[in-house]
């Protein structure tokens, strides 16, 4: 079925595309409280110990290229400080910080578990 970017975005479940990764309201103190198992579909969460550390590297490659790519387009071509170009670089770390830090954990659970449209039907 391919991966559902809008899934993936809107951090839901991967298996019935439904249910939330992520426990509701946001909390600041623990962006990453997640349900041991997705409301709808009841899919693990933490399917094995020590899951989510690819997500690490899907992290640090997209957040590092998201945030060195502006930065060296204002440094080299439009002649900004380094001081500047720094405090763009930490300006964009700090807004995409938790976006990157749980759409890294969705996107490698989508990778990892495939789309079952019929798990929501089953709930099992
Ligand atoms: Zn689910």
């Amino acid at each position: 079925m391919g991966l559902s970017f809008k899934s993936i975005w809107k951090y839901k479940c991967p298996r019935c595309r439904q249910g939330n990764m992520f426990a509701k309201p946001f909390k600041m103190s623990d962006p990453l409280d997640m349900p041991e198992t997705c409301e709808v579909c009841h899919q693990k969460m933490l399917p094995e110990p020590g899951f989510y550390y690819g997500a690490m590297f899907i992290s640090y490659i997209l957040s590092g290229w998201f945030i060195l790519i502006p930065t060296l387009v204002l440094v080299l071509v439009y002649d900004w400080s380094l001081y500047a170009g720094m405090g763009v670089a930490l300006a964009i770390a700090a807004i995409t910080y938790f976006r990157f830090l749980r759409g890294s954990r969705a996107l490698w659970m989508h990778l990892m578990i495939t789309y079952d449209p019929e798990a929501a039907v089953k709930g099992a």
